[in-house]
């Protein structure tokens, strides 16, 4: 899938700027997505199909099509994910050139709080079963991870309510105008990251009257 537009990490707590990524400074202006999230080790069929759907799913929503009007492509909207803070070090594996980089690497050595090493320097492989894993089971915040699971519809229904006070007050409106003037519709699909945390991807557009 093509996507154009750009992407900002922020810190939810500090509202600071971590990161900001747009396709413009592409090459070819555009950034091809596969998600590649899904797990396929489950069932390969399965996500097959899923990600069937949701491709259909984001692609209607952000061009048209499937009883989308074509229109929605001059509607304002973004494509955005949205992820769970960290509750700790995990074992990762990131790629350069096709290589597995070193998981955690650093020169000094040090250890937590329970003497275990804040290192790794193995090079996983994708399946490897430790990739997602706590560093040191008893620094990682289960407790936090398992609210943030627990309670991540409520999240997302809070966030939808909150986007819409943002953009009234933006928009200089008030609830109630800004609700009669602009329809906000979501289409999103949670997914688990390799750390087991569910995430979402989400189409958001701002549709006026008429
Ligand atoms: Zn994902
Ligand atoms: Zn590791
Ligand atoms: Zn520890």
């Amino acid at each position: 899938m093509r996507l154009v537009g750009e992407s900002q990490v922020i810190d939810a707590g500090t509202g600071e700027v971590l990161h900001v990524y747009r396709t413009q400074d592409e090459p070819t202006g555009h950034l091809l997505v596969a998600c590649g999230n899904r797990r396929g080790s489950v069932c390969p069929a399965c996500s097959r199909t899923y990600q069937r759907d949701v491709f259909q799913l984001i692609r209607s929503g952000l061009a048209g099509g499937k009883g989308v009007p074509e229109a929605v492509r001059e509607h304002p909207r973004v494509f955005a994910t949205l992820t769970a803070p960290s509750f700790g070090t995990v074992h990762t594996q990131r790629k350069r050139n096709g290589k597995p980089l070193v998981c955690r690497p650093r020169r000094d050595g040090g250890v937590c709080a329970h003497g275990r090493p804040e290192r790794c320097g193995a090079r996983h492989d994708t399946d490897d079963p430790r990739v997602g894993q706590p560093i040191c089971p008893d620094c990682y915040d289960y407790v936090g991870a398992v609210l943030w699971q627990a309670h991540a519809g409520q999240l997302w229904h809070r966030f939808t309510l909150e986007l819409r006070r943002q953009l009234a007050r933006r928009a200089g409106m008030s609830r109630r105008r800004f609700d009669a003037q602009v329809r906000v519709s979501f289409a999103k699909v949670a997914e688990y990251q390799r750390r087991g945390l569910v995430h979402f991807h989400a189409v958001i557009r701002g549709d006026g009257p008429g």
